[in-house]
């Protein structure tokens, strides 16, 4: 598989988009760029005593319409320009739903898998201390991404408030209910990814009750959305992860999955399930696929054989942008990554709300503002499709992502 630069694959995007709209380059060059990456070597003491060295970044994308916002992704594949990238698609993401938020993401170059919890402990407060004159409520807000949760937003919650002497918990979302975190926080993303679904057969006119899905990848975004997707009466047939692809055509419980993942640690094994790879898992012939792990995972190659009539994408740039060429052509439907998992930083928008209120919303409220969220931004997309006429829903989404950033740096003004 060619590698794909996730960073090259956003600025044509980017492109993309833009050449709809009357804007100058100049403009356009400003929205392709982040405005300041920091890159780390943070140095973190073993459990032996040794010391360790790893490479950290964070990149703060734009912040024409907010303080910067997005998560912090611990993965021996962090790259500074997968940052970089995951840093502009927040941006935009940020922008298509609406909410007052600029773009921003942080990565670790750590397999999480090989320390103990008290080293992850010492390197998770570590990043917070070195990250700690950039950030803060109202500038830059760290959140879960790949291989984070709860735990390590709480510790980095913690630092920085010890560090400042003061309470401050919306420097970071994401975190433990009990720690200042939000009802619908955890299953906030793969929600989004149910509802985007929802909305795009019901916007095609097709039925997802009866669906076949599958589903790559079956971390916090995959697992949930497996499970909302089939309590709306579709039919999820193939899940997976890094240990590869199960398969049921009569149909897998992703409650009892999830469950038997936890026990074991894979989803490989379940039950009388065939095994597959996740390449074969992706060109199942399904009414609906869910990618859900990282970047590239369908590429040109592997789109000219996929045999989905729609993808929701529940990662960040699962698609590249030939596999995006091939599927526009053959008519696949693909509900892009800024608007279908958007879920996850809009309940972070509202967990950083419920902190500054200090008053906590109710989960059933929290639902309710976050469908009332996706459903409008699904509807101002499809209307951008028709209005700018684009080949797909992803320059849709960046068409009315790129008007809103635009139109708030004009506002503002350039200075100095
Ligand atoms: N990491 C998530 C994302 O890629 C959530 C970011 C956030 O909540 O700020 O959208």
């Amino acid at each position: 598989m060619a590698e794909v630069n996730p960073f090259e694959s956003l600025q044509e995007q980017v492109d993309d988009a833009a050449a709809y709209l009357d804007v100058d380059d100049d403009i356009v060059e400003r929205l392709k760029h982040p405005e300041r990456v920091l890159e780390l070597n943070l140095s973190v003491t073993m459990d032996d005593g040794s010391l360790e060295r790893f490479k950290a970044f964070r990149s703060q994308f734009n912040g024409d319409r907010g303080p910067y916002k997005g998560g912090i992704r611990y993965h021996p594949g962090v790259t500074r320009d997968e940052v970089k990238a995951l840093s502009g698609w927040m941006a935009y993401k940020c922008a298509v739903v609406d909410i007052p938020y600029g773009g921003g993401k942080g990565g670790i170059v750590v397999d999480p898998g090989e320390y103990s919890t008290t080293e992850l402990e010492r390197l998770t407060r570590s990043f917070a201390t070195e990250l700690r004159p950039l950030i803060g409520p109202d500038r830059d807000i760290p959140a879960p991404d790949v291989n984070t949760g709860q735990r390590e937003m709480n510790w980095f919650k913690d630092t920085y408030e010890t560090l400042e002497r003061t309470t401050a918990p919306g420097v970071i979302t994401g975190k433990a209910i009990s720690s200042g975190g939000s009802a619908g926080r955890v299953e906030a993303t793969g929600r989004s990814v149910m509802l985007s679904a929802r909305e795009v057969f019901e916007y095609l006119d097709r039925d997802i009750e009866g669906a076949t899905v599958a589903v790559q990848g079956f971390g916090n975004a995959g697992s949930v959305a497996a499970k909302l997707i089939d309590d709306l009466g579709a039919t999820v047939v193939a899940v997976s992860d890094s240990s590869g692809a199960i398969s049921d055509p009569d149909g897998l419980d992703p409650r009892e999955v999830k469950a038997y993942k936890g026990e074991t640690g894979a989803v490989s094994g379940y039950g009388e399930t065939e095994a597959m790879t996740n390449q074969e898992l992706l060109t199942l012939d399904v009414d609906l696929l869910v990618p859900a792990a990282l970047e590239n995972a369908i590429d040109r190659d592997t789109a000219t054989n996929v045999q989905a009539d729609v993808i929701v994408e529940a990662a960040n740039g699962p698609l590249t942008p030939d596999a995006d060429d091939v599927l526009a052509e053959s008519d696949v439907h693909v509900v892009p990554d800024i608007l279908a998992n958007a879920g996850g930083v809009t309940v972070s928008y509202f967990e950083w709300v419920q902190n500054r209120q200090r008053f906590g919303w109710t989960e059933s409220r929290v639902n309710d503002e976050l469908e009332a969220v996706i459903t409008d931004a699904f509807d101002e997309l499809v209307t951008a499709f028709d209005t700018f006429e684009v080949p797909d829903l992803r320059t849709a989404a960046y068409v009315v992502a790129s008007q809103r950033i635009i139109e708030s740096y004009r506002e503002g003004g350039n200075w100095p």
